[in-house]
Formats: structure tokens, sequence, C-alpha cells
């Protein structure tokens, strides 16, 4: 037996439970000894009947006397079996689960596992794990012991998992051999991997658990980086397709260029595009992950490498995750950098260039750029706006046009740095970690229910004497990316209901992921140009959308969100120089959601936000439930920075002193798993 082997290769093993485990992701023995439990249950005392404590929790081992169906007060079936062990006999209690009765059968050995409830002590028992015995010393699973449990999902029960699990691991016949050095397990005190493997599903004390869960969150974070380290050697190798050149004229010009910009750089933002010059001037593709915080500043940097591209005579696409945000882009861009002869495209769904597409030096679009069937010949430049990762699939499709151009991806999701580093280890990583002067940071309140009529009749002032604009983001309803029916519902009524009995007097308008693409654009064109006082939207606003009027906005059940998906949103105002207000509401009143959400209020720095959420909630908050591009950890935590701090250094060490043993099979095998050219992850 060996791990590789396909799921539906365990025995005594349902077709059903199969299909489930494949749609948890589990294919190979190898993926379930990677599923990892979520907590255990002590039922390693095993105490006779006569012995047992109120509150303790035990294993009881003994033979059926008697088997028997009841019924409660209240009209639930009990299934109810006395089992006897010598020093006394307890009658078990099961709760509706008939089928017992068939497989229970008096004269059969069991052992039941559970807690001793202070109520029924020594009358009666409710077991939550039971299993039979063909005989008394035989090795319990889910009793007698340390016990495992496992998320459940999918219709798979804990108990189906750890069965499988305690078969996978007690019939290897070959062990899998240690892939790390022993320098490595000695330097870091590191358990063996097939011993972690054992301890961490069937520990024999609580003390092995941690040793075991930290060997294993060793080898995820290790793997990570080193196969990202890898990949950007790899591709540290390649060529770009088109060299540049910075000429004396190239120099002027772009120095003229960044004089005449409306405003000066920040430092940040100097920076961040020195480090971009410098990768475009190579012979080996950039590949640059530019972070900013919300209204940082990317696009003016994005525009001066495009502008870089133009002189060099090369052709720069440009990608935004929306019609929306592409049609903006296009707006702004063309500000910039029409007058110095740069020819730009606009090209999404319902747009298209009258002309030939090469003709342009500079196109804007959605991500139909790549996967249209346009030929482009000049590609030197690839930008893709908003973004946590550069698809794998869409740089595969690129270099299947024969294009292997410069890339640069930019985000305004604020992550740590650490984190950054960690799964975006291929990556460059530029910060823009300043805001343009003048900036004033928005003033967020959390607004107590009985304000509400307040806060609205405050707004309604605020738009009579400013004429300024709001947005109300209604709540979400699931935490997913594409929104659902049910929240469009949801903002449906918000708007009714808010046009119908509040804002009577002003213009309304509503935007949802389901309108049209004609329809949305239109939208925020009447916004922008003011037609609409209030824009009432679900939580997709677009990110990165720019209407520097916009300064006050309402989030309603703001606990519902991140801190990090609320300081997205929360970054829609606040871009012009006038002073900005977000007001949060929350039916809650769980003292750790008001304190979050104070913090929040507190904070207008992305970075520390999505620490805080990290460090409170778990990296699932920062990156929302299905976010594209990053990689789900299967027991690693991203907030352990010292860790993620010691598998760098080693990551750094390995591959000065052990880089021959990339080939092996062994780890290699190990390192396919976090193999990112291979494995696609968007
Ligand atoms: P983001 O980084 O979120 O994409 P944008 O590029 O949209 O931010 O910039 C936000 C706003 O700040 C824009 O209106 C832009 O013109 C302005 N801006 C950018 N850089 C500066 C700067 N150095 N000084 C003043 N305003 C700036
Ligand atoms: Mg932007």
């Amino acid at each position: 037996m060996n791990l590789d082997q396909p799921l539906n290769k365990l025995p005594f093993t349902k077709a059903a439970t199969v299909y489930r485990m494949k749609k948890l992701g589990l294919a190979t023995f190898w993926d379930l000894i990677n599923y990892f439990p979520f907590r255990y249950e002590n039922y390693s005392l095993i105490s006779p009947i006569a012995k047992i404590q109120p509150g303790e929790n035990v294993t009881l081992k003994g033979v059926i006397t008697k088997t028997a169906m009841g019924i409660t007060k209240r009209g639930l079936k009990t299934q109810q079996v006395v089992i006897d062990d010598g020093s006394g006999s307890i009658n078990l209690v099961w709760y509706n689960q008939p089928y017992l009765l068939k497989i229970l059968k008096p004269g059969f050995l069991i052992s039941v596992a559970g807690q001793v409830s202070d109520y029924f002590f020594r009358r009666q028992f409710t077991p939550s794990e039971y299993e039979i015995l063909k005989f008394p010393s035989q090795p319990t699973i889910h009793t007698g012991r340390i016990v495992p449990i496992y998320p459940e999902t999918q219709g798979l029960s804990s108990k189906t998992i750890r069965e499988k699990i305690f078969y996978i691991l007690s019939n290897l016949k070959n062990k899998p051999e240690e892939f790390l050095p022993e320098k490595i397990l000695l330097d870091n005190q590191l358990f063996l991997e097939f011993e972690a493997y054992k301890k961490i599903h069937f520990p024999q004390s609580m003390k092995e658990i941690e040793p075991a869960r930290h060997r294993l969150s060793f080898d995820e974070l290790f793997l990570i980086q080193l196969s990202a380290a890898l990949t950007k050697k790899k591709w540290q190798k390649e060529k770009a397709s088109f060299l540049y050149s910075f000429t004396e004229n190239c120099k002027k010009k772009l120095e003229n260029f960044i004089a005449r910009l409306p405003f000066e750089l920040t430092n940040s933002q100097k920076k961040a595009w020195q480090e971009i010059f410098d990768d475009l001037n190579r012979t080996f593709p950039m590949n640059r992950f530019l972070q900013g915080d919300v209204g940082a500043g990317k696009t003016v940097v994005a525009a001066i490498a495009s502008y870089y591209t133009f002189l060099n005579h090369y052709q720069t696409l440009f990608m935004a995750p929306t019609e929306i945000l592409a049609e903006q882009h296009y707006q702004i861009i063309s500000n910039l950098l029409k007058k110095e002869g740069v020819k730009i495209a606009l090209i999404t769904g319902s747009k298209k260039p009258a002309s030939n597409i090469n003709d342009y030096d500079l196109i804007i679009g959605t991500h139909a750029l790549i996967s249209k069937n346009l030929q482009f010949h000049r590609v030197g430049l690839v930008i893709i706006d908003e973004q946590q990762r550069f698809g794998v699939q869409q740089r595969l499709m690129l270099q299947n046009k024969g294009v292997n151009p410069h890339l640069l991806t930019m985000t305004a999701t604020p992550i740590p740095r650490t984190v950054a580093l960690t799964l975006y280890g291929e990556l460059d990583l530029s910060t823009i970690d300043e805001l343009p002067k003048g900036r004033i940071p928005v003033k967020t309140y959390l607004v107590p229910k009985e304000k509400r009529d307040d806060c609205y009749n405050w707004i309604k002032k605020k738009i009579n004497q400013e004429k300024i604009q709001i947005f109300i983001i209604c709540p979400l309803i699931e935490e997913s990316e594409k929104e659902t029916m049910a929240s469009v519902k949801a903002a449906k009524k918000e708007y009714q209901f808010l046009k119908e009995n509040v804002f009577t007097n002003f213009n309304l308008g509503l935007l949802h992921g389901r309108l049209r693409a004609k329809e949305k654009t239109k939208l925020m064109n009447d916004f922008k140009e003011g037609r609409i006082d209030i824009l009432i939207a679900t939580s997709v606003v677009e990110v990165g959308i720019d209407i520097p009027n916009a300064t006050v906005m309402i989030i309603e059940a703001a606990e519902r969100y991140g801190l990090a998906q609320l300081h997205q949103l929360r970054g829609r105002i606040g871009r012009g120089n006038k002073q900005a207000f977000c007001f949060l509401f929350t039916e809650k009143t769980d003292e750790r959601i008001i304190a979050r959400l104070n913090f929040f209020a507190k904070n207008n720095n992305g970075s520390k936000i999505a620490e805080y959420d990290l460090h409170t909630r778990g990296p699932g908050e920062i990156f929302g439930v299905k976010q594209h591009g990053y990689i789900n950890l299967k027991i690693a935590s991203l907030s352990d920075f010292s860790l993620i701090n010691k598998t760098k250094k080693t990551v750094n060490f390995f591959l000065n002193k052990y880089s021959e043993l990339i080939d092996q099979p062994k780890i290699k095998n190990r390192l396919q798993i976090y193999n990112f050219e291979a494995v696609s992850r968007d």
C-alpha cells in the first residue's frame, strides 16, 4: 500500500463516501491524511462502570445484555442498550438513531465513550462514540483514546473520516521517507514527518499534538515558500519578448511627463516606480506585485509604466476586473497620456475600437482582453488591476500567444507584508505605504440603533447644503464573492423603503451585480455627474471606483464583513479634498463585534486593520471566503509570523546547501502540491 493510491482503493468504503471525499478535494490516500482534525476529545480513561464520576470523559467497555426501543415524554424515539462489564451495568441511551438496534445485539462486546452527565450519573450514559469489538484487546479507533474530531462537511461524518485515516496509517507497508535533511530536523527540533502524521491524527497524549502540528505547519510554510522561490528562479531564466532601452530621449520625455503630472508623486510612489523601472530594463520579464492601500495612487504609477513602454514602441495591456473600472481607467489615463501622443483603446464587452488594435499603444479592458481572439504584435507590459495575483492560466494564455511580457499586478487588498511575502513569494513586492498629501482621513462612526433617524436627517441636510453624494451599502447576505439573488432582493427592498419613506426628495439609484453592463455604466455615469444623490448598492460596488464628490457612506450590517473588506468599501469615499464620513450600522450587541467595529472606526491604515483581523479572526476574513488566488492553508496559520520567518530562513538555507535534493522524488512529490506552475489557483 502506498499513499498515491486513489481513495476508491480503500476497502469497505462506499462509492458515495469516495464521492463525498472527492467533493472536499480529496483524491488520494495522501490527501486524506492531510485532512486534519480541528479538535480532540480525550477518551483515553477506560473506567469500570462502577467507578465513573459525574463530569468525567470516559470510555466504558461491556457486553450488551439487553436492547430496547423507548420513547421520551416529547415523543422522541430512544435506543436503549444495557451493558455490563463485571463491575456493574449501565443503560446507554441514544436518541433518534433506530438503525443502532440493528447493529448492536445482545452478547456483543462494545466500547463507548462520552461525558458522564451529572443528572443521569450511574443510571444512564449517552455515548458520543461507540464501536463493536471482536475481542477484548482489539485496538480501538473511536474510543479508549484521544479521539480526533474532523470538520464534518458534504455529508461526511467525522467518524468515517477517522476510520479511513486510521486504516491508512496503520496499514502503510512502506512508511513515507522523511524528506527533510537531518540538519533541518535537528536545528528546528522537528518530529519526523510520518510520526507527525500519526500523532496529529491519533496522539497518545495531548502533549504530542502541538509538536505534531508544528512539524506539519513547518512543512506547509516551508514547501509553499520553497516552491515559490523555485518558480521565481525559473521565471528569472526566461527572456522577455521585448527589451526596453532607456535612451536619452526616453529619459527626457519621462522626466518631463512626471514633472507635468497634476500632483507631485509621493515618496512611496517614486520608490515603487523606481522598482518597476529597474525591472523593465532587465532581460527577464518582470513579475511584480504592487500593493497599496485604497487611494494610495497606484493608477498613476501604472500610467508611468505604460508611458515608458510606449516610449519603447511597445504596447501595454491594462486589465481591470469590471467594465465600469475599465471605463474609469480609460478616462483617467486618457487624461494623462493622450496629450503625450499615446493612442489608447478601450475594449469591453460592449465597446471595441473601430480600427486595428495593433494601431494602439495602450489597450484598456476587462479580462476579455487576453481571452478574446485578439492577436497583439508587440505587447511589452501587462498590467492587472485589483487582482490578488496574476492567474497562472492567464499567463499561460499569453505565452501560448507567443508573448512573454512584463507583468504588473496591483491590489488594494490589505495584507500584512509578512503574509504577502509568504503567499506571493514568487512575485516581487512593491508597496505604496503612504497616502498622497492633503488627503483627509475618513471619519468613521459606529452608529447606535436609536440614532439611525438622526443620521438620515444629518445626511439630508448635508446633501442640501453641500451637494455631496452618498453611498449606502446593503447588507451582505452570503459571504461569497458573487452576489446572490438574496442580496439583490435585499438591496431592492432597502431602495424602495428609503425612496418612499426616508429620502423622498432626493434622487436615488440602485446598483447591483445583476444589472446589465450598460445599465451599470449608465448608473455610474449618472452618479458621477451628480444626477443621483444617493446610490444604494450591494457590496459589489466596484473596488477602485473614483467619485470625489461622494463623501458619505453608510454600511448596513457592518459586522458581516471582514475588516479588510470594510476598509475597501470605505476606500470608495474620501478620495477628494473634503472631509468624508463613514457610518457603520449593526443590530448586534455582542461585545467582541462592537470592539472589532470600534477598532475599525478608529483606524485608517489598511495593513494594521488586516493584521488585527488576521489575529482575531483568521485569514479567511481578510481574503473573503472564496477569494481567488490565495492558497488555502491546511494546517499552518498565517498569523504565526515567527514560524513564517523561521521557514523562510530555512528555505534560503536549503537552497544554498541542499539544492540538489530538489530533483529527488520524495521532495519533488511534496513540492508538487504547492507547484505554482502546474497547479492553477484561480
Ligand atoms: P488606488 O491606489 O486605490 O488605485 P488611485 O490611483 O485611484 O488609487 O488614486 C486615488 C486618487 O488619488 C486619484 O484621484 C489620483 O488622481 C490621486 N492621486 C494619486 N497620486 C497622487 C499624489 N501623489 N498626490 C495627490 N493625489 C494623487
Ligand atoms: Mg485603483
